[in-house]
Formats: C-alpha cells, sequence, structure tokens
C-alpha cells in the first residue's frame, strides 16, 4: 500500500490533466491506468517511416480552447485539416459533389430538408443550459422521445433523412433509436450547435495537432513522470472517514480523495464500497456506448487531391460510412481515414479481417477511383472491442435518463470525483471536453483541501 494525496483512476486526457494539474499544485499523486499505454481513446501511432495515425480521436476545432491552452504550454503546433476539392456524398448508389457543409447538389427538395433541418436543430440547441440540460423548458419532452422518433416527425425527404441520421446517430455511434433527443441536443450544443459539429473547416473537424494527440499526451506524461502506473486495472475503490483505497491489479494505493476519470459507459464495472448513491449507481447501468471501427488505408500519396477531391465522403449504410482525408503535415503518404460507425460497424466487426478489408476497399474504388483499391497499408482499429474503452466515441444517454440522472454527472461521492469527457458541460465528447473535466475535478478536490482547513 503506497500513500498519495490523491489517486487518479484511468490515463485518458481528463486523467491526465487531473494529474497534471494537481502534481504541479505542488501534491503527490498516483494515475492507476489499465492499459499498458496511455491516451485512451486517443492513440497515436509513430511508424517506422516516421508517418504518425490517429487510431482514435484527432482533430481539434474553434471553441476548444482547453486543449488550445494546453498544446500552448507544450509548444505543440496544429495544422488545418485538407479541404480543397469537392466533398462527396453517396445515397442510394448515386454520387454527388458539392463543396461546404450542406450537399446542394442533391435533388433541390432534399437539400431545402437538410437546410431547414439544421436551422431548427440550432434553434433547439440553444434552449439548453449546458450546465443542466434536464432543466431546459422542453426537457421532458425531448428526453421522452429517440433521436429517431424525432427525424421520423422533423425530415420528410428520403434522402436528407438518411444524411442526417448517418451525421448526428453517427457521433453517438449507435442507431438513432438508441439515443435519447434531449441527449444529442445537449451534446450538440456542448460544442456550440450544428454547424460545428458536422462541419470540417471552422467545425470539429478543423486542424490537427502535428505529431497527432500523442505529441500532446507524450509529454504531459513526462512531466507527471513516476506518478503514472501502467497495466493497473483499478477493480475495487473503497471509501472511509479518513481517505480512499483504490485497489488495482497490480498495486493498492490509498489517497485523500480519487479521481475516477474512465469512461461513463464502464464506470460501472468498477466496485464501489461502500456502494455509491442510487442515482449515481443507476446512472453507470444507464449509459452505453456505440461502435465505431476507425481505419487509415496508406497510399504512396494523397492521389484523390489530384482528382479535385478533398477526402471527405458520406455514404449512409456503406460500411465506410464517412472518410476525410487523414494525411499528417508533411502531406504524404497519403493516409485515407475511414470510419465504419454504428449499428454497420457491428455488422462488418464479424466479418473476418480480410472480409472487411475486402468491403471497405471496394467501398472506396467506387467512390475515389481504381488507385483506392491498391494501399501500401491498411491500420483498423475497432473500439468495440477495446476492453478499457467499452466502444466509442462516447457514452450516451437513451431516453429518460438525462432528465432523471443527469444531475449525478458531476456530483462527487462523498470521496470519489469525476472527471472524463462525458461529464464535461462544454465539448462533451471530444478531448477538449475531458481536459476541461480533467481540471474540474482537480480543482474541486484542492477546494475540499481549502475547506477542510
Ligand atoms: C475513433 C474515435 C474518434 C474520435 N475522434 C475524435 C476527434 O477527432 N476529436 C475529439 O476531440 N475527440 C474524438 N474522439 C473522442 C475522444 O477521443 C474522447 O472524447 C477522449 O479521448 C476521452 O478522454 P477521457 O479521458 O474522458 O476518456 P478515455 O480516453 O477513454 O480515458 C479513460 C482511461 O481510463 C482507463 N481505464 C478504464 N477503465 C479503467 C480501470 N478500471 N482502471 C484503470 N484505468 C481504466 C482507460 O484505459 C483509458 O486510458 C474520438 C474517439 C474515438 C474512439
Amino acid at each position: 500500500m503506497t500513500d498519495f494525496d490523491y489517486c487518479v483512476i484511468g490515463g485518458g486526457f481528463a486523467g491526465l490533466t487531473a494529474a497534471l494539474r494537481l502534481k504541479q499544485a505542488g501534491r503527490s499523486v498516483a494515475v492507476l491506468e489499465a492499459r499498458d499505454r496511455l491516451g485512451g481513446r486517443t492513440f497515436t501511432e509513430v511508424r517506422a517511416d516516421g508517418c504518425w495515425i490517429d487510431r482514435g480521436g484527432a482533430w481539434i476545432g474553434p471553441g476548444q480552447d482547453r486543449i488550445q491552452a494546453l498544446m500552448n504550454e507544450f509548444g505543440v503546433r496544429s495544422y488545418r485539416q485538407y479541404t480543397d476539392g469537392e466533398a462527396m456524398m453517396v445515397v442510394d448508389g448515386k454520387q454527388y459533389r458539392y463543396t461546404g457543409t450542406i450537399p446542394w447538389t442533391m435533388s433541390p427538395w432534399a437539400s431545402m430538408n437538410l437546410g431547414a433541418t439544421f436551422v431548427e436543430l440550432g434553434h433547439m440547441c440553444k434552449a439548453i443550459p449546458l450546465e443542466a440540460p434536464w432543466e431546459a423548458p422542453k426537457a421532458g419532452k425531448w428526453d421522452r422521445i429517440s433521436l429517431a422518433q424525432w427525424l421520423d416527425r422533423a425530415v420528410w425527404s428520403k434522402p436528407a433523412y438518411e444524411l442526417l441520421e448517418t451525421a448526428i446517430a453517427g457521433s453517438y455511434t449507435s442507431a438513432a433509436s438508441e439515443v435519447s433527443m434531449l441527449f444529442a441536443l445537449y451534446q450538440m450544443a456542448s460544442g456550440g450547435g450544428p454547424n460545428f459539429v458536422f462541419g470540417v473547416k471552422d467545425g470539429a473537424q478543423d486542424a490537427r495537432p502535428v505529431g497527432g494527440m500523442g505529441a500532446l499526451y507524450g509529454p504531459m506524461a513526462a512531466e507527471l513522470g513516476d506518478s503514472i502506473h501502467l497495466s493497473q486495472p483499478v477493480h475495487r475503490i473503497e471509501q472511509d472517514a479518513a481517505g480512499v483505497t483504490a485497489h488495482a491489479d497490480g498495486s493498492t494505493v490509498r489517497a485523500h480523495r480519487a479521481i475516477v476519470a474512465v469512461p461513463l459507459a464502464i464506470a460501472g464495472q468498477i466496485r464501489y464500497d461502500p456502494m455509491l448513491p442510487v442515482d449515481r449507481s443507476f446512472l453507470h447501468q444507464r449509459v452505453p456506448s456505440g461502435s465505431i471501427i476507425k481505419i487509415s488505408v496508406l497510399y504512396d500519396e494523397p492521389f484523390w487531391r489530384r482528382d479535385g477531391l478533398s477526402g471527405q465522403s458520406a455514404a449512409p449504410g456503406s460500411p465506410a460510412t464517412v472518410t476525410i482525408d487523414g494525411c499528417t503535415d508533411a502531406g504524404r503518404p497519403g493516409v485515407l481515414c475511414v470510419i465504419s460507425e454504428g449499428p454497420i460497424a457491428r455488422q462488418i466487426g464479424r466479418l473476418d479481417a480480410a472480409e472487411r478489408r475486402t468491403a471497405i476497399l471496394r467501398e472506396l474504388v467506387t467512390r475515389f477511383g481504381e488507385k483506392a483499391g491498391a494501399p501500401v497499408d491498411y491500420v483498423e482499429q475497432d473500439w468495440s472491442t477495446e476492453r478499457y474503452s467499452g466502444g466509442g466515441m462516447l457514452s450516451h444517454t437513451p431516453t429518460g435518463v438525462l432528465t432523471q440522472y443527469g444531475h449525478a454527472l458531476r456530483e462527487p461521492c462523498g470521496r470519489i470525483h469525476w472527471a472524463g469527457t462525458e461529464s464535461s458541460a462544454v465539448m462533451c465528447g471530444w478531448v477538449d471536453g475531458a481536459i476541461r473535466s480533467g481540471e474540474r475535478a482537480a480543482s474541486e478536490v484542492l477546494q475540499h483541501e481549502l475547506a477542510a482547513v
């Protein structure tokens, strides 16, 4: 048993940030991380040729001030996402090329419906109080229906429906019928509205850190030094009047307080003694994650750029649901990032690796031509099979949960405090939200110290 001021469970961005701020404040801290690596739902692989690939979270955008501040602190630069050329929508096998956010080249009817729905969603988002979405004037109404039920009522054009379902439910990597409308609005609002969430340029995929997310979590870990303990899955946290005891597979840590910074969907896998208050316990039972497979397909060069394409495409129902240019700032080699998400990701997850690769490349050839069928490498990451993520990209609430249990998202339970992107009122679901939650949890425990003096 080793004694520390604080114990942080989880070495993703939330946990690392909390630990960093506590260490910078002069406190001793132990980070217990289950995996043999840091970064959690971000995971940068640096390849032999120096090219790096983000297997998880990768992009940043305007308004994500906390990740920007951390990047400034560690001298990490960013570069703009490649957006020159046309994007592509594929609906019912037909390809539509377009520029901007709305695919106006589809039927005018579908485009109008899509544009009007975006505007309506923007208005609805404005009615959401970020710190307490369950207090929105129409919270009860919106939490009673799923995103699918709302789309059924609001969208009359079939292609517009499919695109919106892909775009919005895709963010939660689940079927639209699985996600509460209130949650969808809250999550979009926490990012500043639908234009930010679905936009690339000036939106959530505006830029990337040079060197990938690892260029940031690497130096954070270096500053934390021997505070970090890898391969230490915590299975039990006890608390008593004097402190907490975290039991991991390989160690036991005693501290004044614990910050649990694991994905909400799997926070209930830890045993808490005494039991957590009912609302927090039940919240753990009711917040699942969805399925996402992120694939980086490598080519000698980004050939699509020469063909006048940005690399961005969306095809509802396709195994390659979304693609985007994933090149580093060097622009070579060509990296096409493919995202398979939601029910289709689970379907193709059941194929063997060779069949899945064939299915994905076949899709890329129909969109980007024969060259797409001959990559130099192919790297895939299925987040649904990651024990310590429980799926990706973020945990969501089904109907009825946010209004009933939302208040328990951040409320400390005695000496246990909660971090993780899901607990952030701003940029919930993004790395920036994880960082904000880590800073909030660190300041919470320090305030308790002050109050105790
Ligand atoms: C494919 C994909 C693409 C994404 N794209 C983007 C993007 O472009 N931009 C963006 O901003 N965000 C993106 N995200 C979301 C982003 O990655 C997450 O919001 C963020 O990384 C969450 O950080 P976190 O610290 O809250 O949780 P995590 O990163 O999940 O960290 C939790 C940590 O806890 C550890 N852990 C779990 N259980 C235990 C236990 N019992 N004991 C000890 N440790 C434990 C885990 O191993 C993990 O390291 C993406 C996510 C995915 C999966």
